[in-house]
């Protein structure tokens, strides 16, 4: 017998979009960059920038000592 109550197998979607982190210049311009070229039909360059997006390191909180 099948259930119906299983949700999707999204296993194969290791690439949903990150979200950029707030205040990351760096992220918000990937983000731009993926959005342009979602827009402009080019949806490998669009997984590029999510993929540097996700794989951007920030730190959780800059200490205040400097
Ligand atoms: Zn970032």
């Amino acid at each position: 017998m099948k259930t119906t109550m299983d949700p999707p197998v999204t296993l194969e979607l290791p690439l949903a979009e990150p979200v950029p982190a707030p205040g990351c210049g760096v992220c918000g311009a990937l983000a731009r960059q993926r959005a342009e070229y979602t827009a402009t039909g080019n949806p490998s360059r669009a997984t590029d920038c999510s993929v540097e997006i996700r794989n951007h390191p920030h730190r959780a909180r800059k200490g205040r000592r400097s």
